[in-house]
């Protein structure tokens, strides 16, 4: 806990998510943006007391605060990617069973409505910014956040799986087809272990 951060490793190889999301794209994406906010965030609180915080107690402290918006963008962008490589992985996707399958019926209707509500948000979040998957009074709900903005700080919220929907994470892939990606990811990548694990 507390600077200086280092990467969480990739729970899987870059081309694990091929062809969804190309060994390219992981590459460039984990290896170039991911690890800029870290090595960003590590700068920026070098002198600051939030350097003996952990990366999700900085992202709390900062939420909605002015003065510190640079520390909570990076902070929140290395929360974030760290949450979006659980939330993916190799065979995914798809209809789940179990508890999550249950709660999907019996939040949303049916998967096909929820995964329709999932894939609206994240094509209709205008510019960056990310699609949830989340656990409010016992229903799950879908969200979308702009930019680094994500539900941690919000009470009574808890984020189950998350959608990068910022360019870099499409566009040698898909080019501007957001809805094709969003699309692949929901039918091919999304870890609904992961997301069962999350429910507590
Ligand atoms: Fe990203």
């Amino acid at each position: 806990m507390g600077a200086p951060f280092t990467m969480n490793p990739l729970p899987y190889a870059e081309d694990a998510l091929s062809p969804v999301i190309s060994a390219q794209t992981l590459g460039f994406h984990y290896g170039k943006h991911h690890t800029t906010y870290l090595n960003t965030l590590n700068k920026l609180v070098e002198n600051d007391p939030l350097k003996e915080k952990s990366i999700e107690e900085i992202v709390k402290a900062t939420a909605g605060k002015e003065d510190k918006r640079t520390i909570f963008n990076n902070a929140a962008q290395v929360w974030n990617h760290d949450f979006y490589w659980r939330s993916l992985r190799p065979n995914g996707g798809g209809k789940p069973s179990g508890r999550i399958g249950e709660m999907i019926k019996d939040s949303f209707g049916d998967y096909d409505k929820f995964k329709s509500e999932l894939a609206n948000a994240a094509t209709t979040q205008f510019g960056s910014g990310w699609a949830w998957l989340c656990l409010e009074g016992g229903k799950l709900t879908v969200r979308k956040t702009p930019n680094a903005e994500n539900p941690l700080h919000l009470n009574g919220v808890k984020a189950l799986l998350t959608i990068d929907v910022w360019e870099h994470a499409y566009y040698l892939d898909y080019q501007n087809r957001r809805v094709d990606h969003v699309n692949a990811t929901i039918d091919k990548l999304l870890n609904w272990e992961f997301a069962e694990k999350n429910l507590g």
